[in-house]
């Protein structure tokens, strides 16, 4: 099966042995999806294409690993490329500190 990574700007550094891992991830999974969907709290479910790395960077290991869907995967990259620290900052400026405390 032909990879999605030909033609990326984004290449992860990933392990030799990544079809295998992949293959054992997306088995334990059950090929479904475990985003967690903000609206009902619950798994998204739906067939899953993808592994994703849950901390971003090189942790290859099961624990770090999760299947998503191929719609999952794409928000979860592109929160990552650079909106996560947007969203971080607002967070901040959400929470004013309570005078009395300082
Ligand atoms: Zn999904």
């Amino acid at each position: 099966m032909a990879t999605g990574w030909k033609g990326s700007t984004r290449r992860r550094r990933l392990p030799r042995n990544w079809p295998q891992i992949r293959a054992r991830i997306l088995e334990r999974d059950r090929h479904a999806c475990r985003w967690i969907r903000e609206d009902t709290g619950r798994r998204c479910g739906a067939y899953a294409t993808e592994v994703d790395h849950i901390h971003r960077g090189d942790d290859h290991r099961d624990s770090n690993l999760q299947a998503l869907c191929d719609w999952h995967h794409q928000q979860k990259s592109a929160m990552e490329g650079g909106m996560a620290s947007k969203a971080a900052a607002e967070r901040r400026r959400a929470e004013p500190q309570h005078p009395g405390l300082i």
